[in-house]
């Protein structure tokens, strides 16, 4: 469905749009990362794959979009191990010139006094009802550049705070640039998928030739995605001027004076017309973290044709016809015969196992309840939590009655991440057979999707309120998986005890007694439900869990997914109608 036209198509069709179409509206969505396929391997994790999963609804949809990032030709990392259970990060081996396309333009920018030449590849997705919309990498890495320079695109967080700094000037000012050059004149709305592109407003106000704050606003949205200040991107002025050309010095000085830095996610407030969080929680703690009240929400999703199996897919057209471009009909999966929802589930399962077997050599059964954990290993997300008490989960889970499934990343400098990659693969070998847990290296969007699709229950333990939205779960109800996870993000709205899976921890009201909670508590909770609820469900009333499974599609799926969320964001934060679909 989402595929690449063939070269000497490129471009027509949309050329075709743009000068016939007099509704052609254009909305430039600016990603640092994007993940569309694990070919394309410029993306780290949720953000990038949302930014991914949206450009493929718009395209679905006929949404006038086109998407902007940067191009990393050593790709983020291939994660290996050491005899030490230490992560180890290989360089990606891959060549942008078979998934993308090098167009002639070439746009130049300065920073740090010396003049660089920015070239772009494109990579044109075509929706599922002919739309074509183009993704736009912008690439350093080109004769005439510095040496220096064209170091600047291998790297996806690869580098110091400077490096950072000269990425995001690239992405903003070339970005915008770029657009031009490729003939946009006429885009209404930037959309900044996180800060770091927001340096376009510098360029915006260039182009304007004069000093008008409210004209930049009136063309730019804001997502935010961080629900902690020290995840927002900061620059000190020091450096800036280091790094800047005089003009856009000057002008980032007159946008955001009296501070010693630029904060990303400030420029972005500060000049935006439209502001949102990915969840209604999100959207709260940032109002509150920003002393605001007007951080809207516009809840995250998944791609519907990306994330579900074949298997559930063939089920879904042959008993909900339409579903695809219009994934709010699977409320109608109550009526989905409970026999071939299973039937299709453990095929998935079979696929998943298959899977463990070759790259681990450990034969997991079908037959047993098979939990999954996978996402960037960052500490917050707490993917030790189930291993606080060994010889409680032991008790649970041992004799064959669960096996878990983990998988994720460390960030390169994060050794926190490292560390609890490495207490999963040490519990790993010393539990052995008495309780099975099998650690699948190389977390990407293939093992996400082997994963989402193929385990029985979706496990999440993040610190709350650090999960903004969460997406790996979203896939998991796409194909049926029911959640078993803490109260935080999107899962907030999407749960319904014993209905579409289990919560994990106290609920998300903002009581005295939550405010104090001690995170510590949920590891109780955890154990307690999966060995009181999950655990009989799953063996001895068979019914009522794939009863579950079909309240998980109808309630969850139904939602979360990016075609609902681009329909939001095309008539809460772009204004504009599109073909309609
Ligand atoms: C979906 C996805 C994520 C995001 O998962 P979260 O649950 O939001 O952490 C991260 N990495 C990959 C490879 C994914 O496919």
């Amino acid at each position: 469905m989402i595929q690449r036209l063939h070269r000497s198509d490129l471009g027509n069709s949309l050329r075709s749009l743009m000068e016939n179409d007099p509704a052609f509206r254009p909305v430039a969505y600016f990603s640092m990362e994007v993940g569309l396929k694990e070919s394309i391997p410029t993306y780290s994790g949720g953000l990038g794959v949302l930014a991914g999963d949206i450009l493929k609804s718009a395209a679905d949809l006929g949404v006038p979009m086109a998407g902007v990032t940067l191009l990393y030709k050593k790709g983020y990392f291939v994660q290996e191990f050491n005899q030490d259970d230490w992560q180890q990060q290989k360089p990606v081996v891959w060549d942008p010139a078979k998934e993308l396309t090098l167009l002639p333009n070439r746009v130049n920018i300065t920073i740090q006094g010396r003049d660089i030449q920015v070239a772009v590849w494109v990579y044109e997705l075509i929706g599922a009802t002919g739309y074509p919309l183009p993704v736009y990498f912008l690439d350093t890495d080109i004769e005439p550049n510095h040496p220096d320079d064209r170091k600047l695109c291998w790297y996806l967080y690869g580098g110091d705070n400077r490096y950072r700094l000269c990425q995001e000037f690239i992405l903003g000012v070339g970005g915008l640039r770029m657009l031009r050059d490729l003939g946009y004149m006429n885009i209404e709305t930037f959309h900044l998928n996180e800060g770091h592109a927001g340096f376009l407003t510098l360029e915006l106000m260039r182009e304007l030739g004069y000093y008008d704050p409210d004209k930049i606003r009136s063309q730019v949205v804001f997502t935010t995605h961080t629900p902690v200040p020290a995840g927002h991107d900061y620059f000190d002025f020091g450096l800036i001027n280091q790094v800047f050309p005089p003009d856009a010095l000057a002008t980032i000085t007159r946008m955001m004076p009296n501070m010693p830095g630029v904060s990303m996610t400030e420029l972005g407030l500060r000049y935006s017309r439209y502001i949102n969080g990915v969840a209604k929680k999100h959207a709260e703690v940032s109002n509150a973290m920003f002393k605001m009240e007007t951080v809207d929400w516009i809840t995250n999703g998944i791609h519907p044709t990306t994330w579900i199996s074949s298997g559930m897919r063939k089920l879904y057209n042959k008993h909900i016809p339409g579903w695809e471009l219009d994934p709010g009909r699977l409320v109608q999966a109550l009526t989905i015969p409970k026999e071939e929802l299973w039937t299709a589930h453990q095929a998935s399962k079979l696929r998943l196992l298959a899977r463990v077997l070759e790259t681990n050599g450990v034969q997991l059964d079908p037959n047993v309840l098979t939990l999954g954990f996978a996402r960037r290993a960052a500490t917050y997300k707490r993917a030790d939590l189930l291993l606080s008490d060994i010889s409680r989960l032991k008790k649970i889970a041992g004799g064959g009655k669960v096996q878990f499934i983990f998988s994720g990343k460390a960030h390169p400098s994060d050794d926190g991440g490292k560390a609890l990659l490495q207490k999963i693969r040490r519990a790993s070998k010393e539990l052995g057979d008495s309780v099975k847990i099998v650690f699948i290296d190389n977390y990407n969007m293939e093992i996400a999707s082997l994963l989402t699709q193929g385990v029985d229950v979706w496990l999440n333990t993040p610190i709350r309120p650090r999960e903004a939205s969460g997406t790996s779960g979203m896939k998991c109800a796409m194909n049926g998986i029911m959640n078993f996870s803490v109260l935080d993000g999107w899962w907030i709205e999407g749960w319904i005890e014993d209905v579409t899976g289990w919560s994990i921890g106290p609920d998300a009201t903002e009581t005295e007694a939550n405010a104090n909670y001690d995170e510590k508590l949920d590891a109780d909770d955890l154990y307690e439900k999966l060995e009181k609820k999950v655990i009989p469900t799953y063996y001895e009333d068979h019914d009522k869990w794939v009863d579950m499974m079909r309240h998980t599609i109808a309630l969850d799926a139904s939602f979360f997914n990016t075609h609902r969320v681009v329909r939001e964001y095309a008539a809460k934060a772009y204004s504009i109608d599109f073909r309609g679909m």
